[in-house]
Parts: structure tokens; sequence; C-alpha cells
């Protein structure tokens, strides 16, 4: 056993409200339509390749494209497709997307069935085939992740099973329910990939996941189940890895960089499956928990389900929800409509009423320093926050606005709850729009 109390720069003590810690995942069964974005992962979007009036099969390709950064999108029903437009999507605003009408059979495509690949290169085309993108929230995609670039290699796999934002259980009962298929994953990439050593780092609440995955790898020693601090982001990539190995991602520089490379739970179990099966990814475990929900549950849930029939399986709402949001309170994003689909990265859809949802008055900045003590990237986020209201790029740039992991530890432990994390965000956008214009003056110049 692997036991780490490498304390983490920074952080913060949330409350865990992890209410549906022994609710076992249940099978939510299939909508009667479905909407599938063709924008679910970092990198190009796709393409749709299916029109009006198709049918359609479970695991069929609905999108792709020939970009490289970029992940195809699969049918997780069987149906006809019912439209092919602009759709809510949960980042908000509307992107190209695919609405099928299901008719409950799920008959799988001719494509789902067991793979297989002569070497490495053909084993990463699976990955990318299989729909992979980070499962754990950023959505970068897999077989991107598996290729480190020229100069780089990997000689650790990282296995993140900590959960560190409030609410949320998905991963922990995933493990609990699917620990055999992990390991299955995990020792497919060591051996495909030469990784020598993998470490699976599990927050020191949740116990009995740490000993079922001890118990499922006793015979392995290239693999370590690390015990971490429960502490947010204890999860975010760059302290995972810091966590797990003591090496320290450079500001600016990749995992793959300091020879790392991390996947989710879910991601290293889904490649496993996808080998045996050819089934890609088209569910998610999704925890559905918040104090306007009437039954907090775990669901495994068909992508593209309408956050409407995922509330609605759970007994609907207490009370009218003052706050809907994907993915945690730390870092989810709000969403204004139940239209929008659950996609791949989904891990939660929390419901609160106007005593949990209300946030707190933002006052005047006093200086205390605290936000400096707790941020887990080492910034100083006062700075970037009167950088942003400011639109100064300059400061931005010096403040190391783009380092910025959007975790919120800041505005969790800020007095005057300035809003530190949308300022980030303002910052990252004002410094992208400036490159992009002075990229575009380069080019006039030319
Ligand atoms: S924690 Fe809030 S009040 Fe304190 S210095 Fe940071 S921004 Fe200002
Ligand atoms: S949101 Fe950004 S500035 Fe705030 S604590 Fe997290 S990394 Fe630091």
């Amino acid at each position: 056993m692997g036991l780490t109390m490498r304390k983490l720069a920074g952080g913060a003590r949330v409350p865990h409200r992890k209410w549906t810690s022994e609710a076992a995942i249940v099978k939510m069964g299939v909508p009667a339509r479905v909407i599938i974005p063709m924008v679910q992962h970092i990198g190009a979007p796709c393409e749709p390749i299916v029109k009006k009036g198709d049918t359609v099969l479970v695991g069929q390709i609905l999108g792709d494209t020939g970009q490289y950064v970029s992940a195809p999108i699969h049918s997780s029903v069987s149906g006809t497709v019912a439209n092919v437009g602009q759709m809510l999507y949960p980042g908000g605003g509307r992107v190209t997307s695919v609405e099928i009408a299901t008719d409950g059979l799920q008959r799988p495509h001719e494509s789902v069935r067991p793979q297989t690949y002569a070497d490495k290169k053909d084993f990463l085309g699976l990955v990318r085939a299989s729909g992979l993108v980070g499962l754990g929230g950023a959505g970068f995609p897999g077989h991107v992740k598996l290729n480190p670039p020229p100069g780089a290699s990997i000689d650790c796999l990282i296995v993140n099973g900590a959960e560190c934002e409030p609410y949320i259980t998905s991963d922990y009962r995933f493990i609990l329910e699917n620990a055999r298929s992990i390991v299955s994953g995990i020792k497919l990439l060591q051996s495909v990939l030469g990784i020598p050593k993998t470490y699976v780092g599990i927050e020191d609440n949740k116990p009995a996941a740490i000993k079922l995955m001890e118990e499922m790898t006793a015979d392995d020693r290239n693999i370590e189940i690390v015990t971490l601090r429960s502490l947010y982001p204890q999860g975010a990539e760059k302290m995972l890895i810091y966590s797990c190995t003591g090496r320290r991602v450079p500001p600016g520089k990749l995992p793959a960089d300091v020879g790392a490379v991390v996947m989710n739970v879910n991601s290293v179990s889904l490649i496993a499956e996808f080998m045996e099966t050819g089934m890609p990814l088209v569910k998610k475990i999704v925890t559905v928990s918040g104090n306007a929900v009437k039954k907090p549950m775990n669901l495994e849930v068909v992508i593209g389900t309408p956050l409407r029939d995922v509330f609605a399986f759970c007994g609907g709402f207490t009370t009218t929800p003052e706050k809907i949001l994907m993915g945690g309170p730390m870092m989810g994003i709000a969403q204004f409509s139940l239209d929008v689909p659950v996609i791949k990265n989904t891990n939660a859809a929390l419901a609160f009423d106007v005593k949990d949802a209300k946030p707190a008055p933002e006052t005047g900045c006093i200086r205390c320093g605290k936000c400096v003590d707790n941020c887990p990237m080492q910034l100083l986020p006062l700075f970037i926050n009167s950088a942003a209201v400011k639109g100064d790029a300059e400061r931005l740039k010096r403040f190391h606005v783009m380092d910025c992991i959007e975790c919120g530890t800041c505005v969790y432990n800020c007095p005057a709850k300035r809003r530190i994390v949308q300022s980030a965000r303002l910052g990252k956008d004002i410094l992208r729009n400036l490159a992009a214009a002075e990229k575009k003056g380069g080019r006039a110049n030319a």
C-alpha cells in the first residue's frame, strides 16, 4: 500500500456531502429522445455524418473529423434521426447536434465487436475509435493523452480515483462495482504502451475503494494504490501527479513533460471494455444530488439523455430549483434549461434550492491574502481579479492567468467572496482574443 501525506500547496477542506456513497448504480434505461452534441471534447468539433430520417444503431458513428485532436461521437441508442441542427449544449449556447427518436430496442451496430491490434499505433487508433475523452471533466481526447509529443516519454500512468468535489460519488461507486475492469485496463495500457508503473490515487475518505483496489492488485508490484488526503482539489491533474509521484509539472507544461499520463478510473475501464467488446463510449455514470432532488441517486445514463429525464427518474424536485449544475459545486457549469443533455464528461447533475444556491454578496477585497495562501497553483488570485476587471492584459500575463485551473478554492476561502474564477475566465478570454488579433495582424502584415 502506498500512503502519501505529501501536502498540497493550498487547497480547501470543503464539506463532502456525499449522500449517495451507499447508492449502488442504477441503470436508468433509454429516454424517448436523446440529443447528441458534436462538441464533447477539447479540440476540433465533429461533423455529423447522418441526416434526418436515417436509422441508427448503438455504437454507430454519428460524427467525426479528420483532425487529430478530436474524437468520434457515437449513437448511444437505436432509433431514427429526428433532427440535425443547432441545439442547447451544457457548455453554454447551441452547437450542432443530432436528435434521435429512440426505438427502445438498443440494437447494436455491426462495428460493435471484439477489437484486435498489431502494435502500439493500431492500439492508439482504436483508443480514438472508442470515442474516449477525459471522463473526469476536461474532455481531452484519450489517444492524444496516451501518445506523448516527440522528446517526451511516459514512465508512469496515474489513475485518478480521487473525487474531491462535494456531492459526487459516481467514480467511487464505479470503483466498487467495476474494479476488475479498471485493473484490466491498467494492465493493458502497461503492456501495450510499455508503461512500467501505475499509481491509483484514492482519497482517504473512501476506505472501501482503497481496500478493494489493494486486494485486486495485491499480486502486481507495478500497480500501487496511493491513499491521498481528502483535500480539494486533490483530483486536479497537476495536484494528483505531485501527490502520487512527488513530481511537479511546471507552469505551462503538460503531464507528459514529467513522464506522466493521468486517466480517470472510467477511462481505463472503457479501454479494456472497448478492446473486449467493441462498444464505444455511449453511457456515463452520473451522480444526481443536491437538496432540491427528491431521491439522490447514482445512475447509468445513455449519453444524450436530457437533464429533464434524469431528474424525473430521481423523483423530480422537492421545490423549484434555484440552481442546476452539470458537475460539482466547485467547478460545475450552471444550466438554464433542463433540455441540455448528458455528454461524455458529465459526472453529476445537481439541483439546489434558494438556501443552498444563493451566492454570498461580493464585497471589497480586504487584502487578507487567504486566496494566495490557498491557491494550489501558487498564483496571486487577488491580482488576477483586479487585472481582469480592468482588462489589463499585461498584468494578466504577468500574474499567469492561463495557469489558473478554475478550481474555485480562492473564492471558497475568500471572506469578500470576490468572483475570482469568473475574472480568471474573463482574463483568459482577453489574452486569447489578443493573441488571435496579433496573429491576424501578423498575417496581414506578412
Ligand atoms: S481572499 Fe479575497 S479578500 Fe482576501 S486578499 Fe484574496 S481576494 Fe482579497
Ligand atoms: S481558481 Fe485559479 S486562482 Fe483560484 S485557487 Fe484555483 S487555480 Fe488559484
